[in-house]
């Protein structure tokens, strides 16, 4: 089985295991792991914060991040689409008791008009305030689409000048600097906090980190135990993310490429694959990936007529020309 559904199914790898084996580790609630405190150091470094957070999973690290700008009883702005707004499960108001409105965004993108509109200042006891707007990168519903850097500096600009906070959802933002060759440091300078994944196409088997200012990490520090996510000796697992940082971010372009196979397969331009996610509208879906996995590749629909295919570290270029040859004919192509 190629199995496409997502790329959170990448298995650690012999060298990464045999990394995790070897790691140093404390009681990480005590502040004593060396090897989580240092890929804490590292990542807040990578984006020129000021410190980081280790956290189980991304939607973790986007709760802690979003309440680190955003207090109750005030509003963040997003995309409809955005993770926190569709995939979070309600978290940033049934825990952090934030409410959230939304823009539309052609793919996902920034729209700066659409977020002027609806931005609401402290007006008193009338309107819920907005604290923050909250940008995906790359955006997963948009099928993996990047944010162009100038617009996030435009909103940049524009938040700074109106009180309000910039989160990024970087999840993905691994795969946005590969392929546009943005360095990781420009997108930390456009944002006041930020949370990315180790776990998706790095291919760590588990590991985010939330990114922001010293006080806000401290702040977040006690937050992530609050609910639950004080861990002990899981220097094991940050060495798996150390792991990945160091052989697991320049291959992204090979997912890439091999994203761009498949979407030409599926009949897509692939100038418009911006990464490794690859959306296609088929009338079909259901029965599409069930064809699919009956001739051994595993895709997922996401919608009644929506089709999503995933490349990562376990998907090599010959599994995607496999994948490609299969799907292109039942597309009937
Ligand atoms: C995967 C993902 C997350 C975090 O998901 P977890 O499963 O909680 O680690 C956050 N944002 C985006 C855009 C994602 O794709």
């Amino acid at each position: 089985m190629i199995d496409l559904r997502s790329d959170t199914l990448t298995r650690p790898t012999d060298a990464m295991r045999e990394a995790m084996a070897r790691a140093e580790v404390g009681d990480d609630v005590y502040g004593e792991d060396p090897t989580v405190a240092a890929l804490e150091e590292r990542v807040a470094g990578m984006f020129g914060h000021e410190a980081a957070l280790f956290t189980p999973t991304g939607s973790m690290a986007n709760v802690l991040a979003v309440a680190s700008v955003v207090s109750p009883g005030e509003e963040v702005l997003c995309d409809s689409s955005a993770h926190i707004a569709r995939a979070e499960l309600g978290a940033h108001g049934a825990i952090s008791g934030i409410t959230m409105r939304t823009w539309t965004g052609e793919r996902g993108q920034l729209d700066l008009a659409a977020i002027e509109a609806m931005y609401a200042p402290d007006m008193g006891p009338f309107f819920v305030r907005t604290a923050a707007v909250s940008v995906e990168n790359t955006h997963n519903f948009a099928g993996g689409a990047v944010l162009p850097i100038e617009d996030l500096r435009a909103l940049r600009s524009w938040a700074e000048a109106n009180e309000t906070k910039v989160h990024l959802d970087g999840a993905r933002l691994w795969n946005a600097h590969v392929a546009t060759g943005t360095p990781l440091a420009d997108y930390g300078r456009v944002t006041d906090v930020l949370a990315v994944c180790l776990s998706k196409g790095l291919g760590a088997p588990i590991g985010s980190l939330m990114v922001g200012s010293a006080d806000a990490i401290a702040e977040a520090r006690v937050r992530r135990k609050r609910m639950g996510g004080g861990m002990r000796q899981v220097g094991v697992l940050a060495a798996a993310g150390a792991y990945a940082l160091d052989h697991h971010v320049e291959r992204l372009a090979d997912d890439h490429a091999n994203a761009r196979l498949l979407g030409e397969a599926l009949g897509l331009d692939p100038e418009d694959i911006d990464t490794n996610i690859v959306v296609v509208e088929r009338p079909d879906a259901a029965s599409f990936v069930e064809r699919a996995a009956a001739d051994g590749v595993r895709i997922a629909a996401v919608g009644p007529r929506t089709v999503r295919l995933v490349t990562h570290l376990d998907v090599s270029r010959p599994d995607a020309e496999r994948a490609a040859a299969v799907l292109s004919r039942l597309a009937g192509r």
